[in-house]
């Protein structure tokens, strides 16, 4: 791991104490510091971790009139014996990179990523909860910083990671309304990158979808309302006969989000059958019909897995016993026992702060 000339500016006093950490409301507890770094003259510079707190910007800030803006989500866990652990880091740093690329951004370095989250993380390593299923959720993102008016490639940039500690993440079973009216991503479009807008066009077809009593939106291609690519920031997954289904993500309109590899990764390993294909709505309805269809669930780093119960598609609604289900249940046992070393970890996904 390279070493960036990294400045850690620690505050007097951390703010841990006054956290019950029996209690953490998702999202809205903050540590003491972050990571920033700044991009100017074509480079990145000014590595540090400081007190967390608010940024000063300008009102014509290229970010919040035309967007440049992407983002991460990932965990830190502690291992049993109280280490904390990063989960896949190089993988969320090479998706940064991949979604920068897409908006015209400058790739943040691989090292620095990986020192400026493996650094935070052990200067706030007692805000990571010990239950199994809890994490610290580190929050890496990049925003333009020019201040201009008018559509262009803004020529500076913060990177910055903040953490949440968040407690054992329970999903209720989900409803999803299969969308036939709006899209999120299609092809050719910004689909693939974690950006900042995709989520801001998913609002207003919620909400809908919520109004008639789902939770979430399926979302389907844009050309035919027919294929299933994802769920909010979930990968979805079907299980039909013995066979694990996930919509294959080579169109670019499906964040291949890094939970939905791992479980890959651990389903082939197991022996089963995984297809990453397109797979239509009218596929999952059949599947429904004849009694094939066995799981329905989401993937994501906050989740792990979140079963679905039910699928409403125009006038077909698909019903699912969550408590049947064998292999969501397997597949979030594992993925947090690997995160607390309970399971070995086979496959070298988890970094160790020491
Ligand atoms: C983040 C995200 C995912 C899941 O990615 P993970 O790396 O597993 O957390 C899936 N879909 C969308 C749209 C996302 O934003």
């Amino acid at each position: 791991m390279i070493k960036t000339s990294l400045n850690i500016q620690k505050v007097a006093q951390s703010k841990v104490d006054q956290l019950d950490f029996d209690n953490i409301p998702f999202g809205k507890v903050f540590t003491d510091h972050m990571y920033v770094a700044d991009y100017k003259d074509g480079e990145w510079g000014e590595f540090r971790i400081e007190a967390f707190g608010h940024l000063p910007v300008h009102p014509a800030n290229i970010a919040w009139h035309y967007g440049q803006s992407i983002f991460e989500g990932m965990k830190a866990t502690k291992s049993k014996d109280g280490i904390p652990m990063l989960f896949r880091p190089e993988m969320h740093s090479k998706r940064i990179n991949r979604s920068a690329e897409r908006l015209c951004m400058p790739p943040f370095p691989k090292d620095a990523f990986v020192e400026g989250v493996y650094e935070l993380v052990k200067l706030e390593q007692n805000w990571i909860p010990k239950a199994e299923g809890s994490a610290l959720y580190l929050r890496p993102f990049m925003i333009a910083m020019d201040e201009f008016i008018g559509v262009q490639v803004s020529k500076t940039y913060k990177f910055i990671i903040f953490c949440c500690p968040v407690g054992p993440y329970y999903s209720k079973p989900l409803k999803l309304k299969a969308e036939t009216k709006y899209i999120r991503a299609a092809e050719g479009g910004v689909g693939y990158a974690k950006a900042a807008g995709n989520y801001a066009g998913s609002l207003f077809p919620t909400e809908l979808a919520k109004q008639e009593g789902f939770d979430q939106v399926l979302w389907l291609d844009a050309k035919e309302f027919k294929y299933c690519q994802e769920v909010g920031t979930m990968n979805i997954f079907f299980v039909i006969g013995d066979t694990i289904v996930t919509p294959s993500t080579d169109k670019g309109t499906i964040l291949e989000g890094i939970t939905k590899d791992s479980l890959l990764h651990l389903l082939r390993a197991k022996g089963h059958k995984v297809e990453e294909r397109m797979i239509s709505i009218d596929e999952v309805v059949a599947a429904s019909k004849d009694g094939s269809l066995k799981e329905i669930f989401g993937a994501g780093t906050a989740a792990v897995v979140a079963n679905v119960e039910k699928v409403g598609y125009r006038d077909h609604t698909i019903n699912l016993d969550i408590d049947s289900y064998k292999i969501s249940p397997w597949l979030k046992d594992t993925i947090n026992g690997i995160r607390s070393c309970r399971i070995e970890d086979e496959h070298g996904w988890t970094v160790k702060v020491v």
